[in-house]
């Protein structure tokens, strides 16, 4: 390997060795840069690697707040503003309880070369915190929302950071969000913060976005082989926002979602969430904060499969849409075992580093990398804060138009862009390497900070 991009990666192994997450996405970013590194001597002298790995800055903020109960709580908030490069810092929120400063790196890494991927001017930047949302009341979340953006509103702002939602921060947590950095700063800046309510600033499709533009990108896949999307069936993990908009594009499309995941194990639906009740239903169940995908099971009378996994289930398409590391090495094996033709990733870093490169040795296995796949909603994102500093609203057909181009792009750019390094067609490759050649001629004309 490159001497320099070596010592890039073990010196981040021994800094961050408490953090694997963060390891493992360096590593598998920077490993497939090889080629680029090689032919551009020029970037070790100013330590373009170095930089690339450490984030501009970050903050820790204490966070407490009142249960319904009287009694108070504290937790932590992070925000990582990782790489500013090409645009204000851009990146969701993650509440969830196993968040720590790890996650929120890993993130923000694989954020900065995303956003750059969409084209779009934002850079890379992620937060949230280590609360637990399950269980918790309207006022619970209110008030841990209010307390969050207290301490938050400081570092951001639309030209600077500009958070939105990730997992345990929807719709509803950026009202509550929005509605404290307006009380605080006295003004309306709705382009603070994106994924908000259509009422006060939100864009038409953002709330789909992740999932349609994962579909747009996947017509992109089959279309090389020379296939259609009509009749597939599609195995996806999760059954939050990106889930759901993968069921309904899908479903327009005429194929069909059979799998869905949640904590407790996942539901085989041999039928598709194909009808408006079902994926209505979706909604319905993660709003109820019970976090169960039994209850889809229950309700539309289909097989739930308690603590296992839906990827031995034989579908055309597999596309994890839950979290990271949902895919081992033994669940990649399955899934090649099952003639499985096309591994797209959703969830960001949906598969470990060793399962991962198992797929894309197989023979006839096409996988797709969830930095090009899911960035249809930071994409939508973007045109959501260009709306706001227009103070305009774009149609739906306008939005859903720019987000099918800027897929088509990002496909397009990522074939290009491995074929130059003659890497052949490697869509994980050349999306890394797209995303990293911006973000390095940016940082290169800026000068070295
Ligand atoms: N959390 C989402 C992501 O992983 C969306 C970020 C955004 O819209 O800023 O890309």
């Amino acid at each position: 390997m490159n001497a320099y991009l070596a010592r890039v990666i073990e010196n981040v192994k021994a800094k961050h060795a408490d953090e694997p997450e963060f390891i493992q996405t360096v590593e598998e970013v920077l490993t497939s840069l090889e080629p680029v590194i090689e032919k551009h001597p020029e970037y070790e002298k100013v330590d373009l690697l170095g930089r690339m790995v450490e984030p501009e800055r970050m903050f820790t903020f204490r966070v407490c707040w009142m249960a319904d109960d009287g009694t108070w709580h504290t937790n932590t908030g992070w925000r990582c503003q990782f790489n500013g490069a090409i645009g204000p810092y851009k990146g969701g929120l993650r509440f969830q309880k196993n968040v720590y400063p790890g996650i929120i790196k890993f993130l923000g890494f694989e954020q900065t070369f995303k956003n750059s991927l969409t084209g779009l001017p934002i850079g890379g930047g992620k937060g949230g915190s280590d609360f637990d949302p399950a269980g918790k009341s309207d006022a619970e979340i209110m008030r841990f929302c209010q307390s969050y953006m207290q301490a938050l509103y400081r570092y951001i702002g639309p030209d600077v950071d500009v958070p939105a939602g990730d997992m345990g921060v929807g719709a509803r947590e950026i009202g509550y969000l929005y509605g404290e950095y307006r009380r605080l700063k006295g003004s309306f800046e709705n382009g603070v913060l994106t994924g908000k309510g259509f009422s006060y600033g939100g864009s038409l499709i953002r709330p789909e976005a992740t999932g349609f533009g994962a579909v747009y990108y996947l017509e992109n896949v089959l279309k090389h082989e020379g296939e259609s999307i009509q009749g597939k069936t599609i195995g996806c993990a999760g059954f939050g926002n990106v889930t759901w908009g993968i069921c309904k594009k899908a479903a327009e499309l005429g194929a069909k979602v059979v799998t869905l995941s949640g904590p407790d194990g996942y539901i085989y639906d041999p039928d598709g969430v194909t009808t408006a009740e079902k994926i209505d239903y979706l909604v319905e169940m993660r709003n109820s904060g019970r976090n169960r995908v039994q209850d889809y099971a229950d309700k539309f009378g289909v097989k739930f499969f308690p603590k296992e996994k839906p990827w031995g289930v034989k579908v055309d398409v597999v596309m994890p849409s839950a979290m990271q590391n949902d895919v081992h090495m033994e669940q990649a094996k399955q899934i090649a075992a099952n003639g499985v033709k096309y591994y797209i990733e959703v969830a960001n870093m949906p598969t470990t580093n060793d399962a991962l490169k198992f797929l894309m040795e197989q023979p006839g296995v096409i996988v797709a990398p969830s930095k090009a796949v899911n960035a249809g909603g930071v994409a939508t994102s973007a045109l959501e804060m260009a709306q706001n500093s227009e103070r305009l609203v774009w149609t739906e057909e306008e939005v859903d138009k720019q987000l099918r181009q800027i897929m088509d792009t990002i496909y397009t750019m990522s074939v290009e862009a491995a074929e130059k390094y003659g890497l052949g067609y490697n869509l994980v490759a050349g999306a890394n390497i797209a995303g990293f050649q911006r973000v390095a001629d940016a940082m290169m004309a800026q000068g070295v900070f």
